[in-house]
């Protein structure tokens, strides 16, 4: 069991991090916010590990894994939820888009007109927020002031798309760590097996699955934005639009080679989606 007072440390230490966590969040184009955000989550995911299992090295071992993973995944996004949430609190009914282009997007989709909703929030992206039995797609206004109706139409069927993505490639996410932690369990039973069980080896090894977990996840992500890219382009058919609104995020996410990009980003480059527009048949 751990002390009182140990206790007091962890949490305090988990606090603080969590600080600078939202505090780099708030820069994560830059390498090094990216980078200062990757070891801030293995350190939180080894606290979360020691405080909830201190008895058990191997629990310790596979939550310190996984809580580090889910934890790097929501700081990640943390630049966009954090300023969401709080337009969310403020606005309980936030003005929605214009009608003429809610009607186009729908038509275009072949949605019933009371089956999808969209809302205008101060922010520069479009993202569709998990709701039932309707779709509840939120545009930034700054999206609006920046894009054309072209862009922005693309953008709506790109998230209406991922309403109609195959069940079984929506599921992979949820299903990821339930299997990935047969592979640590795996893992922990080689460690033991071959005798190297020391203290080196098990940070190590944490952060190798902690890394490895990230890229399996964030390239579990991808595959769903390329499938929502490819419904949302064969419904607007409007393969110009796709391809300038991509141009333009060009600047946002840099390019630092595949390995680094399937760590930092849980969507694809936009160059690689533009690839992947050019790859896709479209019927006249
Ligand atoms: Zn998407």
């Amino acid at each position: 069991m751990l002390t009182e007072t140990s206790l007091i440390i962890l949490l305090i230490g988990f606090l603080g991090l969590l600080v600078i966590s939202v505090f780099y969040s708030k820069n994560s184009e830059y390498l090094g916010s990216n980078i200062i955000l990757v070891i801030i989550s293995y350190f939180q995911g080894l606290i979360v590990g020691t405080i909830f299992y201190s008895d058990t090295l191997f629990l310790m071992f596979l939550l310190s894994i996984l809580s580090g993973v889910y934890y790097y995944l929501l700081v990640a996004k943390l630049s966009i939820l954090l300023p969401f949430i709080q337009f969310k609190w403020k606005n309980k009914a936030p003005a929605t888009l214009d009608a003429e282009l809610t009607k186009s997007i729908t038509m275009l989709w072949g949605l019933p007109d009371n089956k999808i909703h969209i809302s205008i929030y101060p922010g520069e992206s479009v993202f569709k927020k998990m709701s039932f039995g309707f779709i509840d797609i939120y545009v930034g206004d700054e999206f609006l002031k920046n894009n054309s109706r072209n862009e922005l139409l693309f953008a709506l069927s790109h998230e209406i798309g991922h309403t109609k993505t195959p069940r079984r490639d929506s599921a992979y996410p949820f299903i990821f760590p339930f299997v990935y932690e047969i592979i640590i369990i795996f893992t922990w039973f080689a460690i033991l097996f071959f005798g190297i069980l020391n203290i080196f080896v098990y940070f190590i090894a944490i952060l190798i699955l902690f890394i490895i977990g990230i890229m399996i996840s964030n390239y579990l992500a991808w595959r769903l934005e390329f499938k929502a890219d490819e419904l949302g382009l064969i419904k607007s058919k409007n393969l110009n639009g796709a391809i300038s609104l991509f141009e333009k995020f060009f600047e946002s996410q840099k390019d630092y080679g595949q390995i680094l990009n399937l760590i930092f980003y849980d969507h694809p480059l936009p160059r690689d989606r533009i690839k992947h527009f050019k790859e896709i048949k479209l019927e006249s």
